[in-house]
């Protein structure tokens, strides 16, 4: 395998590299998780979709670059290696923009692809429930059909619904044949959140940000038109979708290649009188990182020459998840008494960011379906082993 890239690669991370340089805002922004940072992220997106850089994987129509799964590699490379901001369009941009260039028809796409890249559209994920999360299947909100109105009644609650409180839209399941068994009769439905009957609540985090947000549904009509791929075929779309969660796009090798350098420019600073348990920690998750990279490229390899990874991508959302966790252990490890200090103290190390980071991987083995989870499809669906 040739693991370099070629000469137009180059040239694209140069051309990348430049303008993050030109482009990111010196200092970091407020937290996309609150009302006010997000608005600021929202800034930037649109800085970035101006220059075409939001999507750049995506054909030229929809606002994109027609860049090569490599390049798009190389472009988060550079986005995290530049310490841009965190991208409050994800869950639109890297879960459900595949999804659509799947199952969507050629309207949907044409209308919401540029509004999505432009992010005049804001995508939050209305999977979770109060009693449904890794049982997916086993969600009850409902979509009840309006054969006068040419379209469907949306009831129930959704839960988890990240940045839920600040979004445009929600992509969700509903049930649409209670009859039909657990996996069948749901429908993937697109629901504008200023729909009358919806009602959104945010929800306060320990952190004091209110990154969650809990969605209601009282009745509230959706037109046919909002359904992403076929009427009670919802179980397949969502399964499209969460592959894109745990696999390739949402978690791309350059956040954590970042991270490993600036874990070790930390280790630099703060490391002397760690001593070699610390010291291997710090070359471990560097190497961790590196491994990462490595079998991410076989991934693209397989995407490019119409391989689908399919079930391996619970592997990856294993893998950059435990990795997460230790990468800010061993910086807090490092860091000692210090990295308890939170952003505004004096004596911050990099403004309180590791013990930030460190309480949002913890999160990372839940969010995207649970590593537990992600075992049980490893050990059947990867290797083969009985259910029981
Ligand atoms: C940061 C964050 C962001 C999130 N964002 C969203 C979002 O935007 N939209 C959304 O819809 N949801 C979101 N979620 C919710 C997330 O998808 C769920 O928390 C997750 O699917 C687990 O569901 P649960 O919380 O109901 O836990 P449960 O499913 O009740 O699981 C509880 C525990 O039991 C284990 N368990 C359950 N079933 C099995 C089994 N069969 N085998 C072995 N162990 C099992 C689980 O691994 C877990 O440890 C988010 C969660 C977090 C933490």
């Amino acid at each position: 395998m040739d693991l370099t890239f070629g000469d137009e690669d180059e040239a694209f991370r140069a051309e990348c590299r430049a303008w993050l340089a030109a482009n990111v805002p010196a200092a970091p922004l407020p937290s996309g998780d609150t009302s006010d940072g997000f608005a600021q992220h929202v800034e930037w997106e649109k800085l970035l979709f101006a220059d075409r850089w939001s999507v750049v994987s995506w054909p030229e129509e929809y606002g994109g670059r027609g860049a090569s799964l490599w390049q798009w590699l190389i472009f988060e490379e550079e986005y995290y290696r530049a310490g841009a901001p965190q991208r409050v369009t994800q869950n639109g941009i890297f879960l459900l923009a595949p999804t659509f260039f799947e199952f969507g028809t050629q309207e949907q796409k044409d209308h919401y692809l540029p509004r999505m890249a432009a992010a005049d559209d804001l995508w939050c994920q209305g999977w979770s429930e109060p009693n449904a999360g890794s049982d997916l299947a086993g969600i009850t909100s409902r979509a009840v059909r309006d054969e006068a109105m040419g379209g469907w009644r949306l009831t129930g609650q959704k839960t988890w619904t990240t940045r839920g409180a600040f979004c445009t839209d929600l992509f969700g399941l509903f049930r649409t044949d209670p009859e039909a068994s657990r996996h069948k009769g749901l429908t993937y439905f697109l629901v504008p959140l200023d729909t009358e009957g919806v009602t959104v609540r945010g929800v306060g985090r320990l952190d004091g940000d209110e990154g969650f947000a809990e969605v209601f549904f009282e009745d509230a009509f959706v037109p046919d038109a909002n359904i992403l791929g076929d009427v009670h075929q919802g179980w397949g779309v969502a399964m499209a979708t969460t592959s894109s969660e745990r696999g390739l796009t949402l978690r791309s090798p350059g956040r954590f290649m970042a991270a490993t350098a600036r874990l070790v420019d930390l280790y630099r600073r703060h490391g002397a009188t760690g001593g070699a348990t610390l010291r291997d920690q710090v070359i471990q998750a560097w190497m961790d990182a590196e491994a990462y990279q490595l079998y991410t490229l076989r991934d693209v390899t397989d995407i490019v020459e119409g391989r689908s990874p399919g079930a391996r991508s619970s592997l990856n959302k294993l893998w950059w998840s435990e990795m997460d966790v230790r990468i800010h252990e061993a910086a807090l490890g490092l860091l000692g008494p210090l990295g308890e200090l939170v952003d505004d103290a004096p004596d911050a190390v990099d403004a309180g960011a590791w013990m930030k980071g460190f309480q949002f991987s913890l999160s990372g083995p839940i969010y995207a379906g649970t590593n537990e989870i992600q075992r049980n499809i490893v050990a059947e669906r990867v290797l083969g082993l009985p259910r029981k």
